[in-house]
């Protein structure tokens, strides 16, 4: 997809009230955004949706919402002090900073787009004849391209786990990567950078504590851990889901809402047996996979991604990234983080963090399954997926936001046919009746046409018209925002209607 592409859903979210700059009227705080009439429900549907599946749906998994401030000691004891750390390299001449590791993955990603364009070619050239399995592994120019990959990627994983600057510049350099604003290879030293934010505790400079805005909502879980498995009686396997706001310092913070510096997480902390990891690992992986299908997009917009480097905590680690604007990025991640935190809590706090299994007298301190993923990244995925440029009929173009229907910020639009002869009230009525089970707008500006226009735009699932006929019969119509169909119902079948198009069943328990 192009940066044209990118640009126009950018434009769109802000021109139709889901996520504007923050600040703007100060010219904007970088990589900071607020979330605008729309936007917010749309989040708060994203956000419930994956609580219900993670909490509701559970009976071994409760919820918290731990506070952002919590005793210094956790992130010494976490490992952020000493290694929440990204590489940074500078270009001399523009002064502009980078991560080196995303230089040096958007490297990669080049070359395979390289492929790609070889595979378009053939597939263009051949149709249904071309065998692309033999093609990839005959045809020379791809198999250079391959072998530039599997170097880079086998040289870049070696020194991520090495923690080796030096190599990274190496890798940088021998790509011959250009800084994107000067267009030089004039690069700094790679550097490590914190990214953990730093404040103050207390009234005066003395007296002060430096507290850290939390990097990850998890350690709040892991400080909750011993209370909630004793008032809540949990018996392992159980977890702990939470959703809440974490803050970063990115080193570069750009593509819009993917990467910010206050961005919201939802994280769950699964509490299991050492030992038993590895089963609960592929559990988990299968089951977000699912969660990510229910809602309906193409499967061919997510795929696993296994982690090059470790995190310090992991023992596996896999992303599943989403097929974004701008390339296939990690959207969630899936990670086996041992008995790291609790353990480190344990020897820090010096409190006993140990549970004790009655079934064969053992005791242990819990080994962690994660899953974790950023709201404002599901927003984007969804958000960026949904929009269509739809060639109707009629040969006029209609822009709309194909959300499922079970995310929609409104779920239904009553609109008058004409702003008069008793339409308007009969209209209120219906509004008031649904308006609490059901977010419901009510719009009589402009001819009905341009209103449904109005509700494609913004990804209303369906829009209720009331006309003269309506006040001789009861019946209205309801038109679908996708197949744009009308149907004519009876106004008391409107309720049913909405209950049984938008049950959460259909969708959450729709796994394939
Ligand atoms: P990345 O490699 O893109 O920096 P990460 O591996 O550091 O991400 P995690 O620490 O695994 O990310 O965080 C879990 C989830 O939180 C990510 O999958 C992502 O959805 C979200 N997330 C992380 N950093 C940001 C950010 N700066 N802005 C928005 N969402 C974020």
């Amino acid at each position: 997809m192009s940066d044209e592409i990118f640009k126009k859903i950018v434009s769109h979210a802000k021109e139709y009230g889901f996520v504007f700059q923050s600040s703007e009227i100060y010219d904007g705080l970088s990589a900071v955004y607020d979330y605008a009439q729309n936007g917010v429900l749309l989040k708060n549907n994203i956000k419930d949706y994956w609580w219900k599946s993670m909490v509701q749906l559970n009976d071994n998994i409760v919820g918290i919402d731990s506070a952002i401030f919590s005793h210094p000691t956790t992130w010494k004891a976490s490992g952020h002090v000493d290694a929440f750390n990204d590489p940074m390299i500078d270009n001399k001449d523009s002064k502009k900073r980078y991560r080196a590791d995303n230089l040096i993955e958007d490297y990669i990603q080049k070359v395979e787009g390289k492929i790609n364009k070889e595979k378009k070619k053939q597939h263009k050239r051949f149709g249904e004849n071309f065998d692309e399995k033999t093609f990839l592994l005959t045809n020379p120019k791809v198999l250079k391209y391959q072998k530039e990959i599997d170097l880079v990627n086998k040289r870049f994983s070696e020194a991520l786990n090495k923690d080796n600057l030096e190599e990274l510049k190496n890798i940088i350099e021998d790509c011959g990567i250009v800084c994107s604003i000067s267009g030089t290879k004039n690069w700094t030293d790679v550097k490590q950078f914190n990214l953990m934010f730093k404040t103050q505790l207390g009234s005066t400079e003395s007296n002060s504590t430096d507290l850290f805005l939390r990097p990850e909502t998890a350690q709040g879980i892991f400080l909750n851990y011993l209370n909630v498995q004793k008032t809540g009686r949990m018996k392992i396997p159980f977890g702990i889901a939470q959703i809440g706001k974490a803050f970063r310092n990115e080193i570069v913070a750009r593509q819009f809402i993917f990467r910010m510096r206050e961005f919201e997480q939802m994280e769950m902390q699964f509490f299991i047996k050492p030992g038993t990891q590895m089963k609960w690992y592929e559990y988990w992986k299968k089951i977000r996979l699912n969660w990510h299908l229910s809602l309906g997009l193409d499967k061919s917009n997510y795929r696993f991604h296994d982690h090059e480097k470790l995190a310090h905590y992991a023992d596996a680690a896999c992303d599943i990234e989403f097929n974004f604007p701008f390339g296939f990025k990690e959207l969630e991640g899936i990670h086996s983080r041992t008995d790291f935190d609790l353990g480190n809590h344990e020897k820090f706090s010096t409190k006993q963090i140990k549970y004790f299994d009655p079934s064969d007298n053992s005791k242990f301190t819990p080994y962690v399954l994660e899953t974790s993923i950023g709201v404002d990244r599901m927003f984007l995925a969804i958000f960026s997926s949904s929009l269509k440029y739809e060639k109707l009929d009629d040969g006029t173009e209609r822009t709309v936001l194909k959300i499922p229907y079970i995310l929609s910020p409104h779920k239904v639009a009553i609109l008058p046919l004409v702003k008069k002869d008793g339409l308007p009230e009969y209209c209120r009525k219906i509004k008031d009746k649904l308006k609490l089970k059901f977010s419901t707008v009510y719009d009589e500006k402009d001819a009905i046409g341009r209103r449904y226009r109005r509700q494609d735009a913004i990804g209303t699932p369906f829009c209720v018209t009331i006309d003269h006929q309506t006040i001789d019969d009861d019946t209205v119509t309801i038109r679908d925002r996708d197949s744009m169909k009308q149907d004519r119902i009876h106004v008391k079948e409107i309720h049913s209607f909405l209950d049984s198009s938008l049950d959460i069943n259909n969708w959450l328990l729709n796994s394939d």
